[in-house]
């Protein structure tokens, strides 16, 4: 177990050869307070990444820049008032068991690796876009000056690589996340610290009705807790209890 507690992405090469590994991120939104540290992140490790990089950006000090990311985080208002609560959802390749990004591809840039990562070669991708179209989840992105696709890597030069502490073989949005909300293993692995979670708190993967098999999950939030309505709170304040109601009232 590494210093920080967490289970790390270290597959025994013999047990790789005996049976299915599917590496892929869980993300806890009960936790996920919608930073964009994890998206900054990617973007700065797999910017500079031989396997991935650059990420272009387009205009990037004018009115509307934009570029590619990886990783975005998308925030959703969920409830009726006054229970509301905000969801923050962070979206990347879900690394699908059965991707039809991989199945369209007319070159072969698209392949999926025996560790389940779904990656794009490059050197192959002739940016024909077929494979943004095939995947329902947006997870693709065509970079407009290398004219070629780009898509989360599970940060494989990260991963992979035996010269890093064994803490940080995790994917760069994992170790940045101020939270805690992003984890990375072997979900295939029933004893990992993902399908431990996944198991322990109703995980779940986006859209399964598609077919795709998504690999990442998702930790569901927790329900709102039930609040104090402005009419229990007046009621409390004419009692003189102005304060014990304070801090019961939610806004
Ligand atoms: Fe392919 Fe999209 Fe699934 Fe990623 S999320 S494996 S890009 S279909
Ligand atoms: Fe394959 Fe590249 Fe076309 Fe996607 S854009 S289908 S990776 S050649």
């Amino acid at each position: 177990m590494p210093a920080n507690g967490r289970s790390c992405c270290a597959i025994p090469r013999d047990d790789r050869a005996t049976r299915r590994v599917k590496l892929g991120l869980l993300i806890d939104l009960d936790t996920c307070v919608g930073c964009h540290a994890c998206a900054v992140a990617c973007k700065e490790w797999n910017g500079g990444s031989p396997v991935s990089g650059p990420l272009s950006d387009y205009d990037p000090y004018g009115a509307e820049p934009s570029g590619v990311w990886f990783n975005r985080v998308r925030h959703y208002e969920v409830g009726d008032y006054p229970a509301t609560k905000t969801v923050n959802f962070p979206m990347s390749c879900m690394h699908c068991a059965d991707a039809d990004c991989v199945t369209v591809c007319p070159t072969g840039a698209s392949y999926k690796r025996e560790d389940g990562i779904v990656l794009v070669d490059q050197e192959k991708c002739m940016g024909c876009n077929l494979c943004a179209w095939a995947c329902p989840y947006g997870a693709r992105e065509l970079d407009r000056a290398s004219g070629t696709m780009k898509k989360c890597t599970l940060c494989v030069d990260r991963i992979n690589d035996q010269r890093l502490p064994e803490e940080e073989r995790q994917p760069a949005c994992v170790m940045a996340c101020p939270t805690h909300a992003r984890f990375f293993g072997d979900f295939d692995d029933p004893d990992s610290e993902v399908s431990r979670l996944t198991a322990e708190r109703g995980g779940f993967g986006l859209m399964p009705e598609l077919g795709f098999e998504p690999v990442n999950r998702y930790l569901p939030p927790r329900e709102p807790q039930p609040l104090v309505g402005l009419d229990d709170a007046r009621a409390l304040i004419e009692r003189g209890l102005a304060s014990l109601a304070s801090p019961l009232i939610r806004r």
